[in-house]
C-alpha cells in the first residue's frame, strides 16, 4: 500500500502546489480552546432561537435556489455597519477567507502579485497560491510595527496588484493607525492596487481604535473585510463581508460560484444580525479577559504585544513547545504560531482565562 503521501505524489497535481502544506491549525478533543481566536462565550440564548427560527423557515423553500443577491443580508449588514454605508457597497460570502478568495480571483492570478506584512493571516499566501498569484513579503520595523513610509514604499517597490493589511493584526494583535492604510492606498495608484484591510477582530479594538471604514468615501481600491466568526461567535456558520465601492461587488460577481451563499446560512446570519446587540453583548467581557491576560503575563515577566483583538501574542518564553505541551497536558490548547520565544492566546470566559493564567504560572 503506498503511502497516502505517496498516492498524492502519483497525482497530476498544478506544479505550484506540490509540496504544499493545507491550512492545520490542530482540532483537538480538549476542554479549554484558545488557539483560534473564537468567541468562547458560546451563541446568545435568544440569538440560538431566532437563528432555529429562521432557519426552520428557510427550509420550507429548499427546493428553491437562494436569492443569489443575498439582498436582505446585505441591507443587515449596511445598517450594522453604519458609516453611511448602502446595501450595494457590501458583499459577504462563507466566511471571510471566501472573500478574500474571490478578491484574489478578480484581481489577482497568474503574472499579479500580492503583497502581505508577516508576521501576518497564514491564510494570504495560502490564498495567492490557490489562486495563481504571486506572494511577496516586506519586513515589519521593532515590535511587528508598521509606519506609513515604509509600508507606502514597500507597496510602491512590490508594484503589488493586491495588498493586505490585517488589523488588528493576526497573531500579534495589534492595530494599525489609519495613516498606514492611507499611505498603502495612495502609493497603490500607479498599481491601481487593491488594498485590503481585513478587520477580521475589529470590534475588540481598544477605545478609540478608528476603523478602515471611516476612510471608504473617495477610495474606490479599498476594501474592508469582516467576519461574524469572532465577536459574533458565529466561526461555525461561515458568514464573512466586506465594505467597498459598488463596483468591488461588480467584480465579485465575475468570479463568485452561482448561489454561493444557501438559503440555510442566509436565514441563520440575518436572523443573528436582528439581535446584533446580544450577540455583541460578550465582546466587553471579552475585552476585560484579554486585558487581564496582558496585565498578568506583564507581571510574570513576559512581553505581551498591545490587543485590539480577542487574543495576546506574547514573547519572553525560553522554550515555548515545553509552555504549550504543559498547558495541553492541563486541558488548555493555545497556539504556537511559530515565532521564535512566543505564543498566542485567545481570551476565553473568566473562567477559561484563569485555568490559562494559573497554568502557566506554574509552568513558569
Ligand atoms: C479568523 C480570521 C478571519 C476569519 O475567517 P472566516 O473565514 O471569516 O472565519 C479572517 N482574517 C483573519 C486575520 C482572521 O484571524
Amino acid at each position: 500500500m503506498p503511502s497516502p503521501t505517496d498516492a498524492l505524489a502519483n497525482l497530476p497535481l498544478r506544479d505550484d502546489l506540490v509540496g504544499l502544506h493545507p491550512y492545520g491549525a490542530p482540532q483537538l478533543d480538549v476542554p479549554i480552546l484558545l488557539n483560534v481566536n473564537e468567541n468562547t462565550f458560546g451563541v446568545p440564548a435568544d440569538v440560538h432561537s431566532a437563528i432555529v427560527e429562521a432557519v426552520s423557515a428557510a427550509t420550507q423553500g429548499l427546493n428553491r435556489y437562494p436569492d443569489r443577491e443575498f439582498t436582505e443580508l446585505r441591507a443587515n449588514l449596511a445598517r450594522y455597519l453604519g458609516h453611511g454605508l448602502g446595501p450595494d457597497q457590501l458583499w459577504a460570502a462563507n466566511g471571510s477567507n471566501e472573500v478574500l478568495q474571490q478578491v484574489l480571483q478578480a484581481f489577482g492570478g497568474p503574472g499579479r502579485t500580492a503583497i502581505g506584512f508577516p508576521p501576518t493571516y497564514s491564510m494570504y499566501p495560502l490564498l495567492a497560491s490557490g489562486t495563481g498569484t504571486r506572494y511577496v513579503t516586506a519586513p515589519r520595523g521593532a515590535a511587528f510595527s508598521m509606519t506609513p513610509d515604509d509600508t507606502a514604499r514597500a507597496v510602491r517597490e512590490s508594484g503589488a496588484n493586491i495588498v493586505f493589511l490585517c488589523s488588528p493584526n493576526n497573531p500579534t494583535g495589534t492595530a494599525l493607525e489609519l495613516g498606514v492604510i492611507e499611505a498603502a492606498y495612495d502609493a497603490g495608484e500607479d498599481a491601481r492596487a487593491i488594498i485590503v484591510v481585513d478587520e477580521a477582530y475589529g470590534e475588540f479594538a481598544q477605545e478609540g481604535t478608528p476603523s478602515a471604514l471611516s476612510l471608504l468615501p473617495g477610495r474606490p481600491r479599498l476594501l474592508v473585510s469582516r467576519t461574524m466568526s469572532k465577536a459574533f461567535a458565529l466561526a461555525g456558520a461561515r458568514l464573512g463581508y466586506l465594505a467597498a465601492a459598488p463596483e468591488i461587488s461588480d467584480a465579485l460577481r465575475l468570479v463568485r460560484l452561482p448561489y454561493h451563499l444557501s438559503a440555510i446560512t442566509q436565514a441563520a446570519a440575518n436572523a443573528a444580525l436582528t439581535h446584533a446587540d446580544t450577540l455583541l453583548s460578550n465582546v466587553e467581557a471579552i475585552k476585560v479577559q484579554r486585558d487581564r491576560i496582558v496585565a498578568e503575563l506583564t507581571s510574570l515577566g513576559l512581553s505581551p504585544a498591545p490587543s485590539d483583538a480577542n487574543f495576546v501574542f506574547f514573547s519572553g518564553l525560553e522554550d515555548p513547545r515545553r509552555i504549550w505541551e504543559g498547558l495541553l497536558a492541563a486541558g488548555v490548547l493555545i497556539r504556537d504560531v511559530g515565532i521564535p520565544g512566543s505564543l498566542r492566546v485567545t481570551a476565553g470566559t473568566e473562567e477559561e482565562t484563569t485555568v490559562f493564567l494559573s497554568t502557566l504560572r506554574t509552568l513558569l
